[in-house]
């Protein structure tokens, strides 16, 4: 269950020693409120008088016997106790998959992890409008965009172990999953190199989420059954004819991330190696964001339709997209049919 409460000028007790109530105070501080510490049960370290009568004990679970007599009396008193866990280890780093940009696809795992971080080094394509509301942590924005490094990769990987090092716990918070084209696996290393602890949470990829945006399934019974994620980045040049030709002779769907820019030549050379111009083709732009649109067309006529479209996009090749159009098609045919039969019934 979760409550709201205006805490403004509320005088919060937090109970728990300081290494795991640390993020309760910085959270219940960031409300407005009057944040009182009681790091051992004896009350041997307070720091200074404790409110009568709190408004709420934040009882964190440090895990050290003895607070419960304590607990216990706040809550025959008629004060409320709300437990909390305690702060995540200190000196680690966690690679958390964000997913496309939508809250609702973040995983518990990485809502969890966000919310016991000490600074959270985020991307561009991270959920990051409200990252405020989930994390007490510091936010560093060390995101890029397309032909603009804000932050160089090598200077984000020392960012993130210097931290570590320094008895943070770190997030470092990625787009999509964090190992589909997120350079995930050097940050991984590059914590290891350092000797500093890291895990993985892996997120829901726009590779398959993005096109879900659109109605479009990447695998469908009897019209796709395997899927090729291909970054549109650099391989897919003109010289990479081969790799083009094993890509159009695949036969299934081809998903292709950061692959506005080189759309055309993609296009061009995918029909170069005999891919049928009539093959469907769709551009997922803001999948889950504001602003989502999906412009469909063919292979044969994908460089004039998608000419307005912009970053972040996902591009689907493949028959799955006229799934997606026989769906939509259907979902509106019913709509109609609702709206009779609701007229029908007014009538
Ligand atoms: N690790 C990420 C991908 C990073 S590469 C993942 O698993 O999703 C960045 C590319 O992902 C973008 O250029 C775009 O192709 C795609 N992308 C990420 N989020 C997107 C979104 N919300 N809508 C459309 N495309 C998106």
């Amino acid at each position: 269950m979760q409550l709201t409460i205006d805490l403004t000028g509320r005088d919060v007790l937090v109970t728990g020693s300081a290494h795991a109530a640390r993020q309760a105070v910085r959270r219940f501080e960031a409300a407005g409120a009057v944040v009182h510490r009681l790091s051992t049960p004896d009350g041997a370290d307070s720091d200074g008088p404790l409110p009568e009568r709190p408004f709420l004990v934040a009882a964190v679970d440090d895990g050290r016997p003895g607070w419960e007599p304590l607990l216990a009396r706040c809550r025959e008193a008629g004060i409320p106790v709300a437990s909390e866990p305690a702060a995540g280890p200190s000196g680690q780093v966690t690679l958390v998959g964000g997913g496309p940009g939508s809250l609702e696809l973040l995983t518990i795992g990485a809502l969890n992890a966000l919310r016991d971080a000490d600074v959270v080094f985020y991307d561009r394509l991270a959920p990051c409008a409200e990252l405020a509301q989930l994390t007490s942590a510091e936010l560093v924005d060390v995101g890029k965009r397309p032909g603009h490094h804000r932050v160089p990769q090598g200077d984000i990987e020392k960012l993130m172990v210097a931290a570590a090092l320094d008895g943070k716990n770190v997030v470092r918070l990625k787009g999509g999953d964090p190992y589909v084209f997120g350079r995930g696996g050097e940050e991984v290393s590059a914590c290891v190199r350092a000797g500093v602890p890291v895990r993985v949470i892996p997120g829901v990829t726009s590779a398959i989420s993005v096109p879900a945006a659109a109605g479009i399934p990447v695998t469908h019974r009897e019209v796709s059954h395997m899927f090729t994620v291909v970054s549109g980045h650099a391989p897919l040049t003109a010289k990479e004819h081969s790799h083009l030709a094993g890509l159009a002779g695949l036969g299934g769907t081809i998903v292709v991330l950061m692959g506005i820019g080189t759309l055309p030549q993609l296009a061009a050379g995918l029909r170069r190696a005999g891919m049928d111009p009539a093959m469907p083709m769709a551009v997922v732009e803001r999948g889950f964001r504001p602003g989502q649109r999906t412009t469909i067309a063919e292979l044969g006529t994908i460089e004039t339709a998608a000419a307005g479209c912009t970053n972040p996009a996902v591009l689907v090749i493949g028959e799955v997209v006229r799934v997606a159009e026989a769906n939509r098609c259907h979902t509106e045919a019913t709509a109609d049919l609702d709206r009779l039969a609701a007229s029908l019934v007014e009538a």
